[in-house]
């Protein structure tokens, strides 16, 4: 019923569907000695160099990834039982992902140069299970953005329309993924920044249960909502890669240990709720609703059961999460000084322009938004009138959220309004911007895990439509295997 995997891409710059589809395809290649991980990558960085003008990545680690690959190439052939579990898996790092000895800087001016000491323990987990990481991926600046417009290396192009945006803030990681560059991309996900970009490129992506996979090395934006997410062209790379990386870690005090194999077989008579404001919601693009419709008639085809609920907080759901974000970020921002990560304005004479200038010129406008507007929110004479009663909110909304989960496996929403938009669209109304985000900060706020299907594409426009499914907070792998249950029925 769900379209089979691979990009749901039409245009006339790349081929329809990846070169393998999945990375037990890959493995099994690779036994069958049909390719080399060398191969691999070759093929790999072929396909960035022909998608170069898309500018999804900010640096390629070419030498490097051919050298690992050929190592591993090695040690297979000495001994095949040697090799890790993502043997084979060559994946993009989102640029606000740390790599011991690599730049990171969150497309910021501020962080120009900076290398990081140390690598995230979720990049940890993958090299030690064999990935190849390939290179980092252009994003928003700090993960703030829905179209990646606010990246100090320029917008990101869609490659569906090269015309369009690609979703943001992880908009390099879905293009890396929508253009065959990469086996998955790993980005984060604060507000639906994995979500969104990867309904914009008709990928999958999924943002795990918060607490599931480690923030240590994950550049932090508000750390009570972000999380560490995976974009694929099917659910089960995703559930593979989850797999390596989640669980407890003791640099992250959230994470915590809750296993991914608790999943009852098979699953059946599945239970979906839907907000009907949610789709009748006038702000949802008709094209939008139909595939929205359309999903839901498939699943009851296929024997579940999708019925509506009503969820009154719909309203509340946007300034409560920007409200929190912003508050968290203006805290976890204020490290950038100028003095101990990245650049030192060349102007400053003295320890206060030190400050102001190297902020005012390594802070995008965007940036300096949010922590004007999260100082506002935490600062004393408001902070009872705004921080606290969105945190007051952001209780209800999660309290009603599990609510709706206590009496259905999954909720259903679109991932976001419209398709992807023009360059410029929005850029410079940021409340048209905010709003966008409308389905995908639900989950975030809720610390829930959220999974962005590729659901067809628009009736007019013809670009990818993401469809939204939500679980209760731990039933990461519950969800991952219904997606890829759904799947197979379609073959
Ligand atoms: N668009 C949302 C924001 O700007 C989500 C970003 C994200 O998930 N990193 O806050």
């Amino acid at each position: 019923m769900i379209p089979p995997h691979g990009p749901a891409i039409k245009g006339i710059y790349l081929c329809s569907m990846p070169k393998y589809t999945s990375l037990s395809d890959i493995q099994r290649t690779l036994h069958e000695g049909e390719t080399t991980c060398r191969a691999l990558v070759e093929y790999y960085l072929s396909q960035i160099e022909q998608t170069r003008h898309l500018n999804a990545y900010v640096e390629v680690w070419a030498e490097e990834a051919l050298e690992k690959a050929g190592e591993l190439d090695t040690r297979f052939k000495e001994n095949p039982d040697s090799v890790g579990r993502l043997f084979g898996a060559v994946i993009s790092l989102k640029d606000n992902i740390c790599y011991a000895g690599h730049q990171v800087t969150a497309a910021s001016k501020i962080l120009e140069g900076f290398t990081s000491l140390y690598s995230a323990t979720a990049v940890e987990r993958l090299l030690a299970e064999d990935a190849i990481i390939i290179g980092r991926t252009n994003c928003d600046q700090f993960g703030m953005g829905s179209s990646n417009e606010n990246s100090v290396y320029g917008p990101v192009r869609n490659a569906a329309d090269p015309e369009r945006v690609s979703g943001g803030s992880s908009g390099g990681a879905a293009v890396s993924v929508q253009t065959d560059t990469c086996l998955a991309a790993l980005g984060s996900d604060t507000g639906g920044s994995v979500r969104q970009p990867a309904a914009f490129c008709g990928i999958w992506g999924f943002k795990p249960t918060y607490g599931r996979i480690s923030r240590h090395g994950l550049i932090a934006y508000g750390s009570s909502f972000d999380q560490i997410g995976v974009m694929a062209n099917n659910p089960s790379d995703i559930a593979a890669l989850l797999d390596v990386m989640q669980g407890p870690d003791e640099f992250d005090s959230t994470t915590i240990q809750c296993p991914m194999s608790n999943v009852q077989f098979p699953i059946s008579n599945i239970r979906i709720g839907y907000f009907p404001e949610a789709i009748e919601n006038e702000g949802l693009d008709a094209g939008v609703r139909s595939v929205t419709w359309r999903f839901i008639e498939q699943l009851r085809a296929a024997g579940h059961v999708v019925a509506p609920i009503a969820f009154d907080l719909l309203d509340f759901i946007i300034p409560t999460y920007y409200i929190l974000t912003t508050a968290e970020a203006s805290s976890n921002l204020a490290r950038y000084d100028g003095i101990r990560y990245g650049r030192r304005s060349p102007r400053a004479t003295n320890l206060e322009e030190t400050y102001l200038l190297s902020r005012s010129e390594g802070f995008s406008e965007e940036v300096k938004r949010r922590i004007l507007l999260g100082t506002f929110v935490l600062s004393s004479g408001y902070y009872d009138a705004y921080y606290n009663k969105a945190q007051r909110a952001r209780a209800l909304i999660r309290k009603k959220t599990l609510g709706v989960l206590s009496g259905f496996d999954f909720i259903l929403m679109p991932v976001a309004p419209t398709t992807a938009w023009r360059f410029g669209e929005k850029s410079d109304d940021p409340v048209a911007m905010y709003l966008s985000d409308i389905y995908t900060v639900l989950a975030n706020l809720a610390g829930i895990p959220a999974l962005a299907v590729p659901a067809g594409h628009h009736p007019e426009n013809d670009l990818p439509v993401g469809i939204q499914l939500m679980a209760a907070p731990w039933e990461d792998a519950k969800l991952l295997e219904f997606a890829q249950q759904a799947l197979r029925l379609a073959d």
